[in-house]
C-alpha cells in the first residue's frame, strides 16, 4: 500500500496536445495576451453560443469585472448562495455592496429560489446563482424573479462548463456568466476565466476594466499593424489572460466533449458502488438538463460507522486525497462576523458542510485508481 501513488484531489489531464502547443506558443514571437487568447475567446463563443466572450486571468476576476460592469457598488446588494467558495462572496465585497447569503436546497444544493425572493429589498441590484458541482440551477425560476424585480443575474459557473438547461449552454442564457479555468476544474489554463454574455455594452466594458482601463490591448499596439496609442479611460485591474494559458486551454477544450463522457461512466459507477453504503448520493440532473459531473459528493448520513472527517484522514492513510466543497460562508469567520450569521438561517447548507466530501472525480484517473478509491471508501464506511 505504502508504494502506490498517491491519488491526488483534482489533479488536470494535460497531454501531449497540450505540452506540444504550449511550445509552440512559447518559441513564437508573442507569450503574452494576442492571437491565442482571440482564438480561446471564438472557440469558448462557439462552444457555449455566447455572443461575446473576454477571456480574464480567473472566474475570481470575470466575476469581480462582471459586477463593476454591471454598475454594482456601495449600498448596493447582491444576492448570492451560502453553499458556494469564497470567491463568489468576495467579489462582491470587492465591488463595495453587499453579500446576501441565502440557503441552499438540501436535495440539488443549488441556491434556493424561494429564499431568493424573499431576501429581494429595494437595494437588491443582482442574483449570483452557483451551478453547485456542475448542476444548472433553475435558471428560468432565477430569471423569472430578476426580470419581475429589474435585477441582473451573474451566473457563477466555475463548475459548470458543458452543462445546459432545456437545449442552451450555461453561458448563453443570463446577462453575464463567469467560467473557471483553475487546475481542479473541468478543464484548466493553470489559472483562467472567462466572462461570456449576449449584451455588447457589457462585453467592452469588461474587455477596458480587465486590462487598465485602457483603450486598446498590448497586442492591438504592438502587433505588425504597427503602435499605435492609447487612452486610460478609466483605473481598471490587471486582470488579462496570457496566450501560454490560453494554448492549454485551447487544447483542453478539444476534449472537453470527451472527458464529458468519462465523467458520466464515472459518475455510473461511483453510485453503483455506493448505493448501499450510509450516504446520500446526489439525485440525477432534472429532465432536460445537463449536469457537467464537475464534482462528485458524498454526504455521510448519520448512521455513517465514522465522521466525514475521519473518513477524510482514513482515505489520506491509503494514499486518496479528498476535498470538501464546502464548508459553507456562514461559518467562515469573517462573514460570520461582519453579517452576524448563525447556523440556524442556513439549515441547508450547514447540514451538507458538516458532512459533505468530495471524491477524485476526473478523466486522468485511471482502472487501478478507480479501484482503490472505491474500495477505500467502501473499507472505510462499510458496517
Ligand atoms: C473555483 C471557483 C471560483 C474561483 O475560480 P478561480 O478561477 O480560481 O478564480 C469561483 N466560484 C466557484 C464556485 C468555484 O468553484
Amino acid at each position: 500500500m505504502d508504494n502506490e501513488p498517491y491519488i491526488v484531489f483534482g489533479s488536470p489531464l494535460i497531454g501531449r496536445g497540450e505540452i506540444d502547443a504550449v511550445v509552440r506558443t512559447l518559441e513564437s514571437a508573442w507569450i503574452g495576451t494576442g492571437p491565442r487568447v482571440q482564438e480561446l475567446q471564438t472557440a469558448m463563443a462557439a462552444y457555449t453560443g455566447a455572443a461575446h466572450t473576454q477571456a480574464v486571468s480567473s472566474c475570481t476576476a470575470a466575476l469581480h469585472l462582471s459586477m463593476l460592469a454591471a454598475g454594482i457598488g456601495p449600498g448596493d446588494e447582491v444576492i448570492t448562495t451560502d453553499m458556494t467558495f469564497c470567491a463568489t462572496a468576495n467579489s462582491i465585497v470587492h465591488t463595495g455592496a453587499t453579500p446576501v447569503l441565502v440557503d441552499c436546497q438540501r436535495d440539488t444544493m443549488n441556491i434556493d429560489p424561494a429564499a431568493v425572493e424573499a431576501a429581494i429589498t429595494p437595494r437588491t441590484k443582482a442574483i449570483v446563482p452557483v451551478h453547485f458541482a456542475g448542476r444548472p440551477v433553475d435558471i428560468e425560476a432565477i430569471g423569472a424573479i430578476a426580470r419581475k424585480h429589474g435585477l441582473l443575474v451573474i451566473e457563477d459557473a466555475a463548475h459548470a462548463i458543458a452543462a445546459s438547461w432545456h437545449g442552451r449552454k450555461i453561458g448563453s442564457i443570463s446577462d453575464l456568466t463567469c467560467f473557471s479555468f483553475y487546475v481542479t476544474k473541468n478543464m484548466t489554463t493553470g489559472e483562467g476565466g472567462m466572462v461570456t454574455t449576449n449584451r455588447p455594452e457589457l462585453a467592452e466594458k469588461i474587455r477596458v476594466l480587465g486590462l487598465h482601463g485602457m483603450s486598446a490591448d498590448a497586442w492591438s499596439r504592438f502587433s505588425d499593424k504597427g503602435y499605435r496609442h492609447y487612452d486610460v479611460i478609466y483605473p481598471g485591474f490587471k486582470y488579462n489572460l496570457t496566450d501560454i494559458a490560453a494554448t492549454l486551454g485551447l487544447e483542453q477544450l478539444r476534449h472537453l466533449d470527451e472527458w464529458q463522457q468519462r465523467r458520466e461512466a464515472l459518475w455510473q459507477r461511483y453510485d453503483q458502488a455506493f448505493a448501499d453504503l450510509p450516504v446520500v448520493l446526489a439525485p440525477p440532473p432534472a429532465p432536460g438538463t445537463v449536469h457537467a459531473r464537475h464534482l462528485y459528493v458524498l454526504l455521510l448520513r448519520d448512521d455513517a460507522p465514522c465522521s466525514r472527517d475521519s473518513l477524510m484522514a482514513g482515505l489520506h492513510e491509503l494514499r486518496i486525497g479528498s476535498a470538501v466543497h464546502y464548508r459553507p460562508l456562514h461559518v467562515q469567520p469573517w462573514y460570520r462576523e461582519r453579517f452576524k450569521l448563525r447556523d440556524e438561517q442556513f439549515p441547508n447548507a450547514h447540514w451538507i458542510g458538516e458532512r459533505t466530501v468530495s471524491l477524485p472525480f476526473s478523466p486522468k484517473l485511471g482502472e487501478r485508481d478507480i479501484e482503490r478509491i472505491i474500495s477505500g471508501v467502501r473499507q472505510l464506511l462499510g458496517s
